[in-house]
């Protein structure tokens, strides 16, 4: 049989959901966010059920790692990896409230705008600052299934989160050393 011409493999693209009630525009902005940071194209999927199965009633919170879990229950053949929006509090076992939460290395994240919305005070954010937060916590968490761990290096995003003064203080940047990790992994998935 004779040699066919290897395909290229499609860019590596991310599947953005949502679980809950997010605006359409906020979807936008953290689309276009990761567009631009992680030169990957980023298409619409459908709106998804947040499982009822990942409500823990004493805490009146979601379990994260109990929403990815359920989300490994569907296909997603077209996607490299696949991050829902939810506005429901996040919790883990282990952790009062996350904004974010990942599958190390792998294919889903999740991330909740619930505790993004206001400022420590209680006062609402600001639009832009709110957009901002949002766009951070996806890329945090987008990078961690990219094979990203936790970053030490002043200002990157791969530092561990420390609440919303300390998000506030982290630019839109990751640092030379997960830069190069995360465009290696990048290339890795156009292989
Ligand atoms: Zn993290
Ligand atoms: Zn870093």
């Amino acid at each position: 049989m004779p040699l066919q011409p290897r395909k290229k493999a499609p860019a590596p693209s991310i599947g953005l959901t949502k679980m809950g009630r997010i605006p359409h525009t906020v979807l936008r902005v953290i689309a276009a966010n990761i567009q631009a940071m992680l030169e990957a194209p980023v298409e619409m999927l459908p709106a998804m059920e947040i499982p009822e199965t990942a409500y823990q009633t004493q805490r009146c919170q979601y379990d994260a790692g109990l929403v990815l879990k359920y989300l490994t229950h569907f296909s997603f053949p077209h996607h490299s990896r696949i991050l829902a929006v939810t506005d429901v509090d996040l919790c883990t076992p282990i952790h009062t409230f996350v904004y974010g939460q990942a599958e190390l290395g792998r294919t889903l994240a999740i991330i909740s705008d619930f505790r993004l919305k206001y400022m420590e005070d209680g006062t609402a954010a600001a639009e832009g600052v709110y957009y901002e937060r949002l766009a951070k916590v996806a890329l945090h968490e987008l990078a961690h299934t990219l094979s990203l761990y936790h970053c030490e290096t002043p200002k990157c995003l791969m530092q561990v989160s420390r609440g919303l003064s300390h998000l506030d203080g982290l630019d839109v940047f990751f640092c030379e050393r997960c830069t190069f990790v995360l465009h290696e992994s990048l290339r890795n998935l156009h292989i």
